[in-house]
């Protein structure tokens, strides 16, 4: 892409109603672009770094053989009747009438409307195990609709269902969306705790919240410091494996930690005293079991040949949108968003020092050329515009890499490759800039 042909409307003042550091980054890179309270509209660069963080989730959504699929975001009132929702799900819910005067509803989950598909169309138990998923918006009338993206009312939500014969296998599928989601965010250079958490409306008392450690996060958490030291890195995993899942999950969540909500302080203090953290996290993610509680409500059963059972169910959430603010809150310094490689909305920078120079401008066009034909995805700054300004822009947005274009380093055969991350510089042929970021 190059510069003077996108949509990049940077700010050059702190918008003044952003009290984080992601909500102000992604004003002022021109990311997102607020329509009305806790809704916004996604500009071209936070666009795309939704659509890369929502790729990641597709990916490690299917490797756990987990089947994408897209519900409707207008919901009929009465599916939510009949698990008895309709009237506990409260204020948060946006309800809507149609012209026939029925109640219609903006789907702030779907766990409802899975189980109306469930019950339509399976009925034996040969058809399970199945676990569908989708990454659709969502709306939740949130009281204090705040920092931007990490709490919004509109927002965009990977949510998975798992439809299971007994409570074993459904447990399985709770520890195969353990291990998924733990790939999931390392892939977006997170570390994401699993911590015990609370049911809340959607029920059940299997439950794991995903935190990333953050002073800006509305969580409070309590935890051993060895859980920060487990990484997952890039082990193979049989997700069909029960004995491999399962040991995953201890492995991760045999530690103490946990959010407020059942935070216990005598177990607590059983940890060494130089290992107990309190501090605030993000919470990226949430994974449920809850037995038969919606199949037995709305009659989603399955025949088996000892006769009709319910199936026992889980649902699985991760905050795609949120995880934009997430991944900035962890991942900046005082100039700008340093994005972690998996996510960045273009993998490197090419500022032109003197656009109009004919040297400079062949050199970066060979250079977006050879960029291009190594698979990359380069953005160029062919603006006629002073060096710093482009350098400032560049910094804001976080690209990993920076290669830098002018006639004086041209006439030594070089040009100037900078690391956002380190900062570090050096000089070296075109060629060789292209070869070190491929
Ligand atoms: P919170 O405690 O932050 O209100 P939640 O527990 O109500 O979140 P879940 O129902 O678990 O949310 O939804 C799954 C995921 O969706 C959450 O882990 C979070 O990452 C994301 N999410 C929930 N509410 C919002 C929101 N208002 N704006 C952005 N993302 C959200
Ligand atoms: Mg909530
Ligand atoms: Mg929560
Ligand atoms: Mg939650």
């Amino acid at each position: 892409m190059r510069l003077s042909r996108y949509f990049l409307p940077v700010l050059k003042e702190n918008p003044s109603e952003a009290q984080i550091v992601s909500h102000r980054y992604m004003l002022r890179a021109g990311m997102i672009k607020q329509s009305a309270a806790g809704i916004y509209s996604w500009l071209p660069l936070g666009f795309k770094v939704l659509k890369k963080i929502e790729g990641i989730v597709h990916e490690e959504q299917m490797r756990g053989g987990h089947i994408p699929m897209l519900m409707s975001t207008m919901q009929p009132a009465d599916l939510w009747r009949e698990s008895g929702r309709y009237d506990d799900y409260g204020q948060e819910m946006l309800r809507i009438k149609d012209r026939h005067d029925r109640d219609m509803l903006f789907g702030p989950t779907n766990e409802e409307m899975i189980t109306d598909i469930f019950r339509n169309h399976v009925s034996s138990y040969k058809d399970l195990p199945l676990t569908m998923y989708q990454v659709q918006w969502k709306f939740r009338d949130e009281i204090r609709p705040r920092f931007g993206v990490m709490r919004g009312r509109e927002f965009y939500m990977k949510d998975g269902y798992n439809f299971d014969l007994s409570k074993e296998d459904a447990l399985h599928a709770y520890n195969r969306h353990l291990v998924s989601y733990l790939r999931t965010y390392e892939r977006m250079g997170l570390q994401a705790i699993p911590m015990r958490a609370d049911g809340g409306p959607i029920g059940g008392d299997y439950t794991h919240e995903f935190l990333v450690l953050a002073e800006t996060g509305e969580s409070e958490v309590f935890y051993d410091s060895a859980v920060t030291d487990l990484t997952f890195g890039d082990r193979e995993i049989d997700y069909d494996s029960v004995e491999q899942c399962q040991g995953v999950l201890e492995e991760f969540t045999s530690k103490y930690a946990r959010t407020d909500e059942t935070h216990d302080e005598a177990l607590f203090n059983e940890i060494p005293e130089d290992r107990r953290r309190v501090a605030r996290g993000i919470e990226v993610g949430q994974i449920f079991y809850f037995g038969t509680k919606y199949s037995e409500a709305m009659g989603a059963k399955v025949q088996t040949p000892d006769g009709e059972v319910p199936v026992h169910m889980g649902s699985h959430g991760i905050g795609v949108s949120r995880l934009l603010g997430a991944i900035i809150e962890a991942s900046h310094d005082d100039k700008g968003i340093i994005w972690p490689e998996g996510v960045t909305p273009f993998h490197c920078g090419i500022v032109n020092l003197k656009q109009g120079d004919e040297a400079a401008d062949g050199a970066c066009e060979d250079l977006y050329k050879a960029l291009v034909a190594a698979g990359l995805d380069p953005l160029y700054d062919d603006r006629n515009e002073r060096a710093g300004g482009k350098f400032a822009t560049m910094d804001l947005i976080g690209l990993p890499w920076r290669i830098t274009v002018g006639p004086r380093g041209l006439k030594n055969g070089v040009v100037e490759l900078t690391s956002r991350r380190t900062g570090e510089s050096e000089e070296l042929a075109p060629e060789a800039a292209v070869a070190k970021i491929i």
